[in-house]
């Protein structure tokens, strides 16, 4: 058995290190701890000319003014409003690079017009889950998707399964990699 001393002492460090996370979940842990739908899923009806599902979905069940977060320390370097041409699909979206990973993460169907462009920290709200664009299942949700590198949006014409694996990665299962 620790001693209370020593007792004191782990709980003091546990402090001490979530004072320095770095990455947090994009949505509050209940919904991100069950996604309702995972990164490559194969649906031929849901998910396009390619069948597979490009990100992870957080669904609302039912509920409204769920807050997005940030991942980690980044830049919304991409952003664009659900009455777009990419918008039609996407809803309103953002992409939020970091650059400690080079990675970028990319949020969509959020409910409302997305932050503007510029730097953002770990754990900041940068909008509420919504339904906006053509999102499959037609519910609330957050669909993530992770690009390799700074992302365009031309990236995102993905010419098939294979082009869709070498862009894209897992954002879910790398988030949970780092909290
Ligand atoms: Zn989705």
């Amino acid at each position: 058995m620790p001693s209370s001393a020593t007792e004191k002492i782990l709980k003091n460090s546990s402090i001490s290190r979530n004072k320095e996370k770095k990455w947090y979940v994009p949505t509050p842990e209940n919904h991100f701890t069950v996604p309702s739908q995972y990164y490559l899923k194969e649906d031929w009806e849901l998910y396009g000319k390619f069948g597979h599902h490009t990100g992870t979905d957080y669904g609302g069940r039912g509920k409204i003014g769920i807050p997005l977060f940030c991942c980690a320390d980044g830049e919304i370097i991409y952003r664009n409003v659900a009455n777009s041409a990419w918008g039609k699909f996407l809803g309103n979206h953002i992409a939020i690079y970091i650059p400690s990973v080079d990675k970028s993460f990319l949020y969509c169907h959020m409910a409302d017009e997305p932050p503007q462009l510029g730097l953002i920290k770990a754990g900041k709200q940068i909008g509420i889950m919504g339904n906006t664009g053509k999102s499959a299942g037609n519910a609330i949700h957050l669909h993530l998707e992770g690009f390799h590198g700074r992302f365009n949006i031309t990236q995102r014409s993905f010419r098939s399964i294979d082009d869709i694996k070498i862009k894209t990665f897992d954002a879910h299962q790398f988030i949970i990699s780092r909290l």
